[in-house]
């Protein structure tokens, strides 16, 4: 056969069918039927009249999740990176001095981000599982005076929850630095408030706490930080993520910019108004109970969490992986016999802890019931010393 015969015969396929799985790993958790169903509605053009009121609606709603009255909040096409990069990459300008963390892979992610924006990175150091003491923080400030500190508020590679945050945040602004926080798992799951806590620029995900497939990320800026955007002197290296040409999409003008993707921006729309409905503290009070009572579990077990109570964080649970046990093998029990995701660790934490998430549409009781059953009994397997009908007795108790 000559090469161009070749290219004209069609790879043979099979119907789209994938697994039933349930997703309690770091992220995507499990989609909400109504956001499945709203992404199988029929496409309009991305500036048909009708798609302009929604646009309006999913920045109304994004306000709300977030806790903000910022009028620069939009749905970034792309995922929560692109997200993050819009973030870093407008608001820092070339020769800025960016004070990021290092306890965890996500600070790391926003030192390259910042240094690829022509920044000059410093860190604030706390080890992989702990969360920023703002003691330090304050005294990294004041050793390095900033120009724009940026942190995790939910560390999805160690289960960690940045707490007082208005601490950091005010020091940050005794130094006239802006504030970036990372919120991908925090958003729609654990408590977040945007204006209240002084936090100047935040990006999300949509795919963990708001349970809507990847594609539509959510991003706010306050006007001063928006301002500074406006006001740079060259402009950002990207030209998609470019902030100052976004807004005549998602600004007054809504004039063609990249084309949407609509399925995502009706899939984020349910997603926000699923979150309205539930009420975001009602939301905040689900994850923290249903966090709860998994923790009640691995720990009823016989496991130990990883981090410490107070910088625990409900929407990724970190798990200590017992002695002498793969966390792979466990990973891959689990999803066998289960059809049940849940990961390993990342980086520094890397074959040291289980990675289970407890996010939005995710995060419920049968779902808790499920993972401790299935990892405990996977642990049993493999030998590890797990009592697990304690877990679940710990599990029942919590929930009832
Ligand atoms: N930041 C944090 C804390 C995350 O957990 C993730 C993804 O897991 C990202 C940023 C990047 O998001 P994405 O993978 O959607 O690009």
């Amino acid at each position: 056969m000559t090469p161009d015969a070749e290219r004209t015969e069609a790879p043979s396929t099979t119907e789209l069918s994938p697994p039933n799985r349930t997703l309690m790993g770091p992220g995507p958790s499990d989609v909400h039927p109504r956001v499945l169903r709203a992404m199988s509605t029929p496409l309009v053009g991305h500036l048909d009249p009708a798609f302009i009121d929604l646009m309006d609606e999913v920045q109304e709603l994004l306000r709300y999740t977030f806790g903000t009255d910022n009028r620069w909040t939009i749905p970034v096409s792309g995922t929560g990176s692109a997200a993050m990069e819009a973030a870093i990459g407008n608001v820092v300008r070339p020769g800025d001095t960016v004070l990021v963390p290092t306890n965890g892979y996500f600070g790391g992610r926003m030192a390259e981000m910042a240094r690829r924006a022509g920044g000059a990175v410093e860190t604030v150091d706390a080890p992989w599982g702990e969360a920023l003491d703002p003691d330090t923080v304050a005294d990294a400030l004041a050793e390095h005076d900033p120009d724009v500190f940026g942190f995790v508020h939910a560390e999805t590679s160690t289960g960690v929850l940045q707490p007082e945050v208005p601490a950091l945040t005010e020091a940050a602004h005794d130094h006239d630095a802006l504030v970036i926080a990372d919120t991908v798992t925090s958003l729609g799951g654990v408590e977040l408030r945007v204006d209240e806590w002084g936090i100047d620029v935040a990006y999300a995900g949509p795919q963990k706490c708001l349970s809507c497939p990847p594609g539509a990320s959510p991003l706010t800026l306050s006007d001063e930080a928006m301002d500074r955007v406006l006001a740079r002197d060259e402009p950002p290296r990207s030209w998609y993520l470019d902030l100052s040409l976004l807004e005549g999409y998602w600004g007054d003008e809504r004039s063609y910019h990249h084309t949407a993707p609509i399925t995502n921006v009706y899939a984020i729309r349910e997603a926000l108004r699923l979150v309205a409905e539930e009420g975001i503290e009602a939301r905040w009070e689900r994850h923290e109970r249903l966090s709860g009572a998994l923790q009640a579990g691995v720990e009823g077990m016989g496991l130990e969490m990883n981090a410490a109570p107070a910088a625990r964080l409900p929407s990724l649970n970190a798990v200590v992986v017992p002695d002498g046990v793969d966390d792979g093998e466990i990973c891959d029990a689990v999803l066998e016999r289960y059809d049940l995701e849940i990961a390993g660790g990342l980086g520094d934490l890397a074959g040291d802890v289980f990675r289970i998430g407890c996010m939005g549409y995710s995060a419920r009781p049968e779902n808790v019931v499920l993972t401790v059953t299935a990892l405990g009994d996977a642990l049993e397997s493999a030998g590890a010393d797990v009592d697990v009908e304690a877990g679940l007795e710990a599990v029942r108790t919590a929930l009832r």
